[in-house]
């Protein structure tokens, strides 16, 4: 069987769907999309019954199609912010994209349930037969390697007679255990000590194994603002001037974290993590009220009534269930140029906004015809790990933003882009508050310092990095 198309797109996940997406848009450009999973989404589909994207639903999925209403939740620890679709509503978008949008386009041939081989060839994974794809180029809408709870084991040893659940599998108790374990510390594990308190699970009977402390961002200053389209200016402002003004790293952290950028779970404890997590006030609340924290490094192994970790040991009780929240979601990958030849592998090129990016780069890919320039216009902004990665990401946003701020057009794409929460639409009415004046004088002001001293702390970090490492 034979397929001919422009582009072959692997994974309709929420990049390939955000891709494909603005490319129909902006050419006329026929595709294929191939994906193991049987409906689009990715790792939506296989992700915990009470997830919710941890950012507005305003700026995720599609740039052609709004998800949710803007609304504001009256209810629950997200009250006062905008909503956050849940994992049912996110695959539910996606399908409809894919059905009313995508398919029927006519220029969309979508293949679930299939596995690419390479080559430009998949197989169907229902019938085993093969097809190969004639396509310009071929985009890779797998790279950021999305791994949830429920689709892969615990890397720690489980003695059988041990209770030992993903979260995903909460929602299907149906007897008390006296303790709850809950193992992994990043935004998943956050959650599923949300639930556990939402279900009223007394905060003394959850045991929180913490192999790292998080910074984490407060979800308050990630909201679409009135227009719509600005987030954060004033927020970016204290942030460039804190980082001005300080004198050494932990110093940064310290007044990053004092004007409310970042937040974390115990002021006593330093963070060597950042993954981009959000909380709101009221989560983190809730979450301080865990006491029985874990401080002894990664699970080896779990045994009846013990916890075997690298740094120690600790007993627990008998019947404790353990709730396993290690899949890492996004890993960090080696950087690889967005443009190469045929091919175009996307990931991010702003933090922690991937959809965004991936809108992004077929905006490039349609506009833009040197691969210099393409390259150029999409530098890479891995997902960050450690807390020094904040820095790292804070300093390639900033530039990458420098870098699109300077093309004209680009510059109007982005204001125009639902995606984009951070630009200020081109053809906004609304006058800028003096707040906002303030803050953009304030960035003025304090960013070159701020980016100045971001660059030197980051050769610092990575030098002691080399340093721990040899
Ligand atoms: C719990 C959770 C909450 C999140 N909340 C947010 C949020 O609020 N905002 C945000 O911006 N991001 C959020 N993220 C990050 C999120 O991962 C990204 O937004 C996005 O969904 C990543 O999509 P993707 O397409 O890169 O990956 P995936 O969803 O993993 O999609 C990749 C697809 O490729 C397919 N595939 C892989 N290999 C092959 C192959 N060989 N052949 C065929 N198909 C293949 C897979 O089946 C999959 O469907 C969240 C992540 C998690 C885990």
């Amino acid at each position: 069987m034979k397929l001919e198309a422009d582009y072959l797109v692997i994974g309709a996940g929420a990049m390939g769907m955000a891709f494909v997406d603005t490319l129909l848009t902006e050419t006329d450009a026929t595709v294929v999309m191939v994906d193991k999973h049987d409906k689009p989404g990715g790792h939506w589909n296989d992700a915990y019954p009470f997830v919710h994207l941890h950012q507005p639903s305003s700026f995720y999925g599609v740039n052609s199609a709004k998800l949710g209403d803007d609304a504001i939740d009256e209810t629950g620890l997200n009250k006062g912010l905008h909503e956050l679709a849940s994992g049912a509503e996110v695959c539910a978008y996606f399908d409809q994209v894919m059905q009313r949008r995508f398919l029927s386009s006519g220029r969309v041939s979508y293949f679930p349930m299939c596995e690419y081989l390479g080559d430009q060839s998949f197989k169907s994974m229902v019938t085993g037969e093969v097809k190969q794809v004639t396509a310009r180029k071929v985009v890779d809408a797998t790279y950021m390697n999305v791994s949830v709870p429920s689709v892969k084991p615990p890397e720690y040893q489980v003695q059988s007679d041990v209770a030992c659940i993903p979260l995903n599998d909460l929602p299907k108790l149906r007897q008390p255990h006296s303790q709850y374990v809950v193992i992994g510390a990043g935004k998943t594990g956050m959650d599923a000590c949300l639930w556990l308190l939402s279900h009223q699970v007394s905060a003394d009977d959850i045991m929180w194994v913490m192999p790292r402390d998080s910074w984490i961002l407060d979800r308050a200053n990630i909201q679409p603002g009135r227009s719509g389209a600005t987030i954060g200016v004033e927020g970016l402002a204290g942030q460039m001037r804190a980082i001005a003004e300080s004198e050494s790293i932990d110093d940064m952290f310290a007044k990053v974290q004092q004007n409310g950028q970042l937040l974390r779970i115990a002021d006593e404890v330093k963070p060597s993590m950042y993954r981009c997590a959000t909380v709101t006030d009221l989560e983190l609340q809730q979450l301080k009220k865990i006491k029985n924290v874990i401080r002894k490094g990664r699970v080896k192994r779990v045994s009846r009534g013990q916890l075997e970790l690298t740094q120690g040991a600790v007993t627990l009780s008998e019947d404790a269930l353990y709730i396993d929240c290690t899949a890492d979601a996004l890993a960090r990958r080696p950087v690889v140029p967005v443009f190469d030849g045929n091919q175009i592998t996307l990931q991010t090129v702003r933090f922690c906004q991937q959809v965004f990016s991936a809108a992004v780069i077929a905006h490039i890919e349609a506009s833009y015809d040197s691969e210099d320039e393409r390259n150029r216009l999409c530098t890479v902004v891995p997902h960050p790990n450690t807390a020094s990665d904040w820095m790292r990401v804070t300093l390639a946003h900033a530039m990458n933003q420098l870098t699109w701020s300077a093309d004209a057009s680009l510059l109007q794409w982005l204001g125009d882009a639902r995606l984009d929460a951070f630009t200020q639409p081109a053809n906004s009415t609304d006058k800028p508050t003096e707040a906002m004046q303030a803050a953009i004088a304030n960035i003025n002001e304090h960013g070159p310092t701020a980016l100045r001293k971001l660059q030197e702390y980051i050769e610092l970090a990575s030098q002691s990095e080399l340093h721990t490492s040899a």
